[in-house]
Order: structure tokens, then sequence, then C-alpha cells
């Protein structure tokens, strides 16, 4: 697991079209892309385009309570857009221990099959 760090990340370069990525997604503040290396059929992670802190859900403030809604309104748009009717799971890892390993936060989207509770 990598040690938190407010250093620029991949997301960086996916949000400005340096490095491709397969965007499903995407609006003024946020944008929603397929994992490179998928947990489920459907694995989609969505960002807040300005990280603004926010390298992981630990480091959250009141400020950003608005972008946090809307990530998650995203992940149901999403969902719907995906067509997981049959429900799917939303994820955020956080720190070593959440084995976190880009810091600039995310949400993973993983449907398509079914999941195991507890998640291990
Ligand atoms: P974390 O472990 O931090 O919660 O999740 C980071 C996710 O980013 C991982 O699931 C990993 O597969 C994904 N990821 C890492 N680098 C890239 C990349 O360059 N492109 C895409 N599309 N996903 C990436």
């Amino acid at each position: 697991a990598a040690a938190p760090s407010d250093s620029p990340t991949i997301f960086d370069k996916i949000i400005n079209k340096q490095i491709p990525a397969n965007i499903v997604y995407e609006d003024e503040q946020v944008l929603a892309f397929r994992d490179i290396a998928p947990q489920a059929p459907t694995h989609i992670l969505i960002i807040p385009k300005l990280r603004d802190g926010l390298i992981g859900i630990s480091t959250a403030e009141e400020r950003h309570c608005e972008i946090l809604g809307r990530l998650l309104y995203t992940a149901k748009l999403v969902a719907k857009q995906e067509g997981l009717k049959d429900g799917f799971r939303i994820v955020i890892n956080d720190g070593p221990n959440g084995c976190q390993s880009v810091y600039h936060l995310h949400i993973h989207l993983l449907g398509g099959r079914q999941m195991n509770w507890p998640p291990g």
C-alpha cells in the first residue's frame, strides 16, 4: 500500500487527457472512467476534476460537501447508464489499511456480478 501524498497522480493525466481512459461520464466537476484493472464486469472510477485537497475521504473538509454529494449522485447516474438494475456496490478505499493506491479521491462503482459481504 502506498503512503498518502498530496503530489499529482495519474488521475491528473486522465483529467487533462494526457493519457487515454475509457470515459463513461463527464461534466464540469466530475469524471468517470473504466478502471484499468476491473474487479467486476462493470468497474468504474468516479473522481472530482479538481482535487482541492481531497487526497482521500479522510482529508474531506466541510467545503467539500457539495462535490462529495455530486460524486455519489454521479455513481447512481452511471450505475443506471451501465444497466446495473440488480444492484451494485460503491467503495472508497482510504489510506494504507484501506488499500488506497491513488491519492486523488475516487469512488469505485462495481457491478455486473454478485458481490460478497463482508468484503474482507
Ligand atoms: P485505489 O486502490 O486507490 O482505491 O484505486 C485505484 C484504482 O485506480 C485501482 O483500481 C487501479 O486499477 C486504478 N488505476 C490505476 N492507474 C490507472 C490508470 O492509469 N487508468 C485507469 N483507468 N485506472 C487506473
